[in-house]
């Protein structure tokens, strides 16, 4: 059968602050089914015993000037140093609470993974090919890397059941991921350092802080417009992580409460479901005939509500940011049609908290082409009912409604 699969490539920038709004959130990418029907998010098949098989190419050199160790070039020790930080990474998603993609369900995630040579992975994983092996390279020179762009990965997924590539399981269904690699800058524009090597690495760039956000895309997210996220699109400055150092008490130390509601949404833990809620709305511009200028998305179809608003979840007591989205759309499944009209839906936010609702353009550090895949991936020209996806609408004030006295 014809391979059917959708691309998404997702680049992280060095640090750049410039300024701009102070929180903006967890995002899914979605792929939409050939066949017609809803964007479905993108995701592992849990239902395989072994969802996520992963590779790391120990091409040489893995010192200096792309790696940055404590034990010395090319020993067993180094090998271990490196095998740790990604074990720490894929860790830290697996470690939330309230998800079944976890550590206990499937140990496979953080074992000790295949050690390969370049030879015989990243080769594999150059430009117009995919193999089908889940593989992190820090020497894959024939990708371009784009000026700023410290690592990117490559997520592959089914727009249909019955479709694979190379060694993949076949699909089970639309959205589901068959092939994720990352790929580290390898050609000594930037140094990558481990945890214990950061502090005397000049210039480095924290490795276990990058590549824990490039396994949140391995696992299905978007980047996140929330600034404390370990999904912002924009990593720490040298010599800075992220978040906590994982601990045996609490491995998803690197993560923010906007990434672990993200993953609770993705693969939510159905036990937990009495423990949490969603908030869920509409953004729509006071003046409705302000989207009138906006082209019609599909045949017989408008825009009624802002698309790419930041919707953002606070603690009302403690002003911490739980959660945010990007809202714009909905789609019923009865009828398969996107709607663009300004819905959000914000779940698994823990119950017996009071939350503060608002809603921003996304117009700060991150902007709308930090999010490509995610708001342009709603609509396929070639699917069963293709739409148009409409620009992200970053000019409107928002404005509360008063409380009801
Ligand atoms: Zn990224």
């Amino acid at each position: 059968m014809k391979s059917s699969i959708a691309i998404g490539v997702m680049a992280l920038l060095v640090f750049a602050l410039l300024g701009g709004s102070p929180a903006e959130a967890y995002l899914m990418d979605t792929t939409v089914p050939q066949a017609g029907g809803c964007p479905a998010f993108d995701r592992w098949n849990l239902s395989l015993a072994s969802p996520l098989n992963r590779r790391w190419s120990t091409s040489l050199p893995l010192g200096p000037p792309t790696l940055a160790t404590v034990a010395a070039l090319g020993s067993a020790a180094q090998l271990s140093e490196i095998e740790q930080v990604i074990t720490d990474s894929f860790g830290a998603w697996s470690g939330v609470t309230g998800t079944t993609f976890n550590a206990t369900n499937y140990p496979g995630l953080i074992a000790p993974l295949a050690q390969v040579s370049a030879a015989s992975s990243c080769s594999n994983d150059a430009e117009n090919n995919v193999d089908g092996l889940n593989t992190i390279c820090f020497n894959q020179p024939s990708m371009g890397f784009s000026s700023g762009v410290l690592a990117f990965t490559r997520v592959i997924t089914a727009d249909a059941p019955g479709v694979s590539v190379g060694v993949s399981a076949t699909a089970a269904f639309a959205g589901q991921i068959l092939d994720s690699d990352t790929l580290f800058r390898p050609d000594g524009q930037a140094t990558f350092a481990t945890p214990a090597a950061l502090a005397t690495s000049p210039g480095a760039y924290d490795l276990e802080s990058l590549l824990a956000h490039e396994i949140g895309h391995w696992f299905g997210f978007d980047h996140s417009a929330v600034w404390r996220a370990l999904m912002f699109p924009f990593a720490p400055p040298p010599g800075q992580f992220l978040g906590s150092r994982p601990t045996a008490q609490a491995p998803d130390g690197p993560l923010s409460d906007d990434d672990r509601t993200g993953i609770r949404v993705l693969y939510p833990d159905p036990n937990d479901a009495v423990n949490v809620g969603a908030i869920t709305g509409r953004v729509v511009p006071a003046n409705p005939f302000a989207l009138a200028a906006i082209p019609a998305p599909s045949s017989g179809g408008s825009v009624t509500g802002i698309f790419g608003a930041h919707v953002v979840a606070v603690d009302a007591d403690t002003g911490a940011v739980i959660a945010g989205t990007l809202g714009g759309w909905s789609c019923d499944p009865s009828n398969f049609v996107v709607q663009f009209d300004g819905s959000f839906d914000i779940e698994r936010l823990p119950v017996g908290h009071s939350y503060m609702i608002y809603a921003e353009p996304l117009v700060g550090l991150a902007t709308p082409g930090d999010f490509s895949d995610a708001l342009n991936d709603l609509c396929a020209s070639d699917s069963a009912a293709p739409c148009t996806t409409p620009a992200v609408n970053t000019n409107f004030n928002p404005r509360i409604r008063p409380a009801v006295p």
